[in-house]
């Protein structure tokens, strides 16, 4: 029996065109899925591809409801013959993504996101080689039971720990202090890591009948922050990420005005702009039950996962638990 792999298309540098040979100054997502198909080499007879365009956007575009969208879409797809997924994506917010497919999607399937940094018009484009790997892993049985994977510039990331750290090179990703699941030579996977937090199928979070996510904002701490920028999102959403100094940090008028939160009920995640490292419990900044440590998710995932906490519970103590373990 061939593998059958389904390619869905959203868009991105992958898709994008401009100016011949140049990287920059181009439009993401202006080529349809069959044309990125186009710039394969033949595959296996023993590989099936079948292709859909979902959106064609920018990643900069992706919101909270094509997550929902695409993840019931994965999900209901998981349930026919389908034996792996590749998502082609923008390379802006495809950290979030993968991070929130791989909270709420609900297979062992292989679910693989790539991109590019290069339009498909750029001298020496990378989309075609990230894509044929992403496909080729996408069959591998070892890729299974591993949660959602980006595959980029000849490396497995996991979907937890993935991100973006280059703004134009080709090696644009990594897992920063815990550098990546394995690597791709051509057509072949060597995993070398897995990553231990829950996901998929041992996720608790369910979005088959959520309408839409719990607001959460991210607020970045600078030196002289003025602390009522806090009141503003808090008027306005349901919990909070701080992006704090070095360990996750902050002034002493910060501390007071999320302790004052705490009355509002409004749960609040101490997470770190350094992007290496761990946030972990500190009473001195934390100061309130409501102030809850992202641990090692920077602040962009942080708010992911808290968004989904709160549609199982309010309690801090659960948020916190979630916390360490996703
Ligand atoms: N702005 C593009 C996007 O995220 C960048 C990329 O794909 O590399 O869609």
């Amino acid at each position: 029996m061939p593998r059958h792999i389904h390619l869905i298309a959203t868009g991105g540098t992958i898709a994008g065109t401009g100016q011949a040979g140049k990287t920059s100054g181009y439009e993401a997502g202006s080529l349809p899925v069959r044309s990125l198909l186009d710039t394969l080499p033949p595959l296996p007879e023993d590989l099936q591809l079948t292709a859909e365009q979902l959106c064609s956007i920018d990643s900069n575009q992706v919101d909270s409801a094509l997550w929902l969208r695409l993840a019931r879409h994965i999900n209901q797809l998981a349930q026919t013959d389908i034996d792996g997924f590749v998502i082609t994506h923008g390379t802006d917010t495809m950290d979030e993504t993968a991070y929130f497919l791989n909270l709420t999607v609900k297979t062992e399937k292989p679910v693989i996101l790539t991109g590019a940094m290069r339009p498909s018009t750029a001298a020496s484009a990378d989309g075609p080689l990230n894509l044929y790997q992403a496909i080729h892993l996408a069959a591998k049985p070892e890729a299974a039971g591993k949660g959602i994977l980006v595959c980029f510039c000849d490396s497995i990331y996991s979907g937890r720990d993935v991100q973006k750290v280059n703004t134009y090179k080709t090696d644009a990703f990594n897992e920063k202090d815990l550098s990546c699941l394995g690597y791709m030579r051509d057509d072949q996977c060597y995993f070398l890591n897995a990553s231990l937090a829950v996901h998929t199928t041992a996720s608790r979070f369910d979005v088959s009948g959520l309408k839409e996510l719990p607001r959460v904002d991210i607020l970045y701490f600078y030196a002289g922050a003025p602390a009522d920028a806090l009141d503003f999102y808090a008027s306005r959403a349901r919990g909070l990420v701080i992006a704090g100094t070095g360990s996750g940090n902050y002034s002493p008028q910060w501390v007071e005005k999320i302790r004052q939160l705490s009355r509002l009920c409004i749960p609040v995640i101490r997470s770190s702009r350094i992007g290496h490292g761990i946030v972990s419990r500190d009473p001195h900044f934390e100061g309130s039950d409501n102030c809850i440590p992202a641990y090692t998710l920077p602040p962009q995932k942080a708010r992911i996962l808290l968004s989904l906490a709160l549609t199982v519970t309010d309690s801090y103590a659960e948020i916190e638990e979630i916390f360490r373990k996703y």
